[in-house]
């Protein structure tokens, strides 16, 4: 299905991500402000394992195979997390600071994003959790082009991201379903879905995204997927450290991670367990396919070969000593542009 000539990728080092959502708050701040995407997040973080956003998303269906897109279900607003109302009044303005807390105003919530941050899984002292950014994999077969009925929407000929026309959209959804990863919403005040536009009017010029731009924790890398001196080239082909989440949905995502290692495990004696990793390896093929076993391994020889006094591009190009060395050249200051 692709057509595209070139294609933008992301990867991110789950081995540095904070959890911290910044990426989400940047994203949130610079598209999805207007009426109608107040519940809108193109970005999330979620704790692993966990339910996830939507809740639940892994066993929605959907995905591509066999040359078309798979049914699946429709997530719903509750499933996403609705934007709730606080009383900022009360607490804010009505002199009421010191009896009154900031909470929701009606019915108590219970469920929204990241309802389940930090709990993770497994048994002390060897509990174990990591967080997973996610984002539309402005996939090589997308499921939600191949579902829309109206073409509405595109992957881009130049740069491989996939695109709403929403002057197309007739607002089915179909879309919503057939996305394995739910990564797309529905904007009730425009009738029209919305997701993740990889930012393209700042790759345009020159620009990295902005989740990407604002991590503190240097996590999200960026380039032309075919960029043999950039970092999504060396990470994914080369050295073969970085890997899609959920391959077998069929949809061939372009966004891939670096797996989480986990702190060592603890044997009953209080000792490090060298046995095995805290993080299941059933659980790192459940996310990753067995790509993601390999890549573990990949990485693993690359610190050996530094333990022994050697020297690792891959390890260098992860820990990122200078930020513009990311984003495969998207490294313009934003504020150098006058943005129309
Ligand atoms: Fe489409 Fe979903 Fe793939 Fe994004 S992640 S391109 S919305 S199928
Ligand atoms: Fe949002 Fe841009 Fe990141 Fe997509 S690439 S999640 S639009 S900030
Ligand atoms: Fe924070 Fe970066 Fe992780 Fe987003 S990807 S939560 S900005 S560390």
């Amino acid at each position: 299905m692709t057509g595209a000539k070139r294609q933008m990728a992301m990867v991110m080092d789950l081995n540095k991500c904070l959890g911290c959502h910044t990426c989400s708050v940047a994203c949130k701040t610079q598209w999805t402000k207007t009426q109608g995407r107040e519940a809108m997040w193109w970005n999330t973080v979620n704790t692993m394992p966990g339910e996830g956003t939507p809740r639940g998303w892994e066993s929605m269906g959907g995905g591509f195979h066999d040359a078309a897109a798979q049914p699946g279900e429709m997530p719903t607003t509750g499933g996403f997390g609705e934007a709730w109302e606080f009383n900022y009044d009360q607490v804010f303005s009505e002199g009421k600071g010191q009896e009154e807390h900031l909470q929701v105003v009606g019915d108590a919530p219970d469920w929204g994003p990241n309802w389940d941050e930090d709990e993770g899984a497994g048994d002390y002292p060897n509990s174990y959790h990591f967080y997973l950014p996610r984002l539309c994999n402005h996939c090589t077969h997308p499921a939600c082009v191949a579902a829309c009925p109206r073409k509405a929407i595109e992957k881009r000929e130049s740069d491989g991201i996939v695109v709403i026309n929403e002057e197309r959209c007739n607002g089915y959804r179909f879309c919503m379903e057939a996305c394995p990863y739910k990564k797309i919403y529905f904007n009730h005040a425009k009738q029209v879905s919305q997701k993740c536009i990889f930012c393209y009017p700042r790759l345009e010029q020159g620009v990295a995204t902005a989740c990407s731009r604002q991590c503190p924790g240097r996590v999200r890398f960026l380039g032309y997927a075919d960029d043999e001196d950039g970092p999504i080239y060396k990470l994914v082909t080369q050295y073969k450290l970085a890997v899609p989440l959920h391959p077998e949905y069929g949809t061939q995502p372009n966004v891939f991670y670096v797996p989480p290692t986990g702190p060592m495990r603890l044997g009953e004696d209080g000792d490090v367990d060298e046995s095995q990793p805290r993080i299941p390896d059933k659980y790192i093929e459940h996310l990753f396919g067995e790509a993601g076993l390999q890549a573990l391994k990949n990485l693993e020889r690359e610190k050996q070969i530094v333990q022994g006094g050697g020297k690792s591009e891959a390890l260098d190009v992860l820990i990122a000593y200078k930020w513009e060395d990311m984003f495969g050249g998207f490294d313009r200051n934003p504020a150098t542009i006058k943005w129309v």
